[in-house]
């Protein structure tokens, strides 16, 4: 594998952000670490992208960053071969779509590089070592939850209207997301407490090309239509969304039809993005998931360098993730409701965010 870094060590690694060209070549480092990010669109990619390459770099690695245009999956799976053909002795990859990397994956495997699913599950390819990502079930479960406990399903009487909003299909999450959920949401479906006017309650139904926001606007704003919802027609009462780009859309498809703070349904959302924990200031959307990308990155780098110096990562679960050829040992994260109770002490206190990011 030395070999293999030295003779194309700088040759086809390089990409924009190598780190092996900025300035300090020639100095010994721990190797060199490819991390492939599916997108530059949404904040969250590029913290994640960020803090890891920052992170690696401060433990003593080279690191091949490179995002994947805009989810796009050809260049994805080209810069993985990349880095592969460029001497990175251990992949960390955040797929775009799940099942799209059982080929290029193979290089790696037969080469016997690692790799680190990164906050998705890479799927069909025996080719991933280790997984690392926040609890996607209880994800959704805590959105699922934030849902009953806000309309006091177990003592109201109801009955309430609800749509369901999940995200791309090709990403694993998502059946962990909308599973965690509906797993809270579906008895009180099924005993009628709770009601989907517009019929769409199936994850194919529900799910978003991309988490793309325009996409959830658009879908969004079919349903408004068809069902006849208004602040002075048929009463929303609350969005289950499975992340914030999705919720950005549902809200903005809202607010068109003339909801306000005053009559917003309730509406969930995941990972505290900027524009969203403003629109929580502002009334708009009820809560959003905390997934501190922070603690995600230090873990990953943990496990870098665990198999770097042939020691064993940390892993806290061996029996959730099944990626189709086995069980694939990972390390889940906690994550946090956030509202306009605890943002503040969340996001801002903790150094996540300055006031100004989200004013
Ligand atoms: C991540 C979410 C994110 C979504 C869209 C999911 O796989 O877990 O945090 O909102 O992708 O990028």
């Amino acid at each position: 594998l030395m070999a293999m870094v030295m003779v194309f060590g700088l040759a086809a690694c390089g990409g924009s952000d190598d780190a092996a060209t900025d300035g300090d070549s020639g100095e010994a480092t721990g190797g060199k670490i490819g991390v492939s990010m599916p997108t530059q669109s949404l904040q969250r990619w590029n913290q994640d992208g960020t803090n890891m390459k920052a992170e690696l770099e401060a433990a003593g690695y080279e690191v091949d960053l490179q995002y994947a245009g805009d989810n796009d999956i050809p260049t994805q799976v080209s810069q993985i071969e990349n880095m592969i053909a460029g001497g990175c002795e251990v992949l960390v990859v955040a797929a775009i779509d799940g099942s799209s990397l059982t080929e290029a994956l193979k290089g790696a495997a037969e080469q016997g590089i690692p790799v680190i699913a990164y906050d998705r599950l890479i799927m069909n390819s025996e080719a991933v070592s280790y997984y690392a990502t926040f609890d996607n079930y209880k994800v959704g479960q805590m959105q699922g939850e934030y849902i009953r406990d806000a309309l006091d399903l177990d003592n109201a009487e109801g009955p309430f209207n609800i749509e369901l909003v999940t995200g791309a299909p090709d990403d694993n999450n998502v059946n962990f997301f909308f599973g965690g959920a509906m797993d809270v949401l579906t008895p009180y479906i099924e005993s009628g407490k709770l009601v989907v006017p517009s019929g769409q309650t199936e994850k194919a139904q529900c799910a978003t090309a991309n988490w793309s926001t325009e996409e959830a606007q658009k879908r969004f704003e079919n349903i408004i239509s068809s069902v006849g919802y208004a602040p002075d027609g048929v009463k929303l009462d609350a969005v289950l969304c499975s992340n914030d780009s999705t919720s950005y859309g549902v809200q903005n498809a809202l607010l068109a039809a003339g909801y306000t703070a005053d009559n917003m349904p309730i509406i969930t959302g995941q990972d505290c993005d900027k524009p969203n924990v403003k629109n929580l200031v502002a009334g708009y959307q009820s809560m959003s998931i905390f997934k501190d990308t922070r603690t995600l990155a230090e873990k990953v780098v943990g496990m870098v360098d665990a198999i770097m110096k042939g020691s064993e990562p940390e892993i806290n679960d061996t029996e959730t993730y099944d990626n189709g050829v086995g069980v694939v040992p990972s390390y889940l994260c906690d994550p946090v409701i956030v509202t306009v109770d605890n943002y503040k002490e969340m996001l801002i206190d903790s150094g996540y965010y300055t006031e100004a990011d989200i004013a």
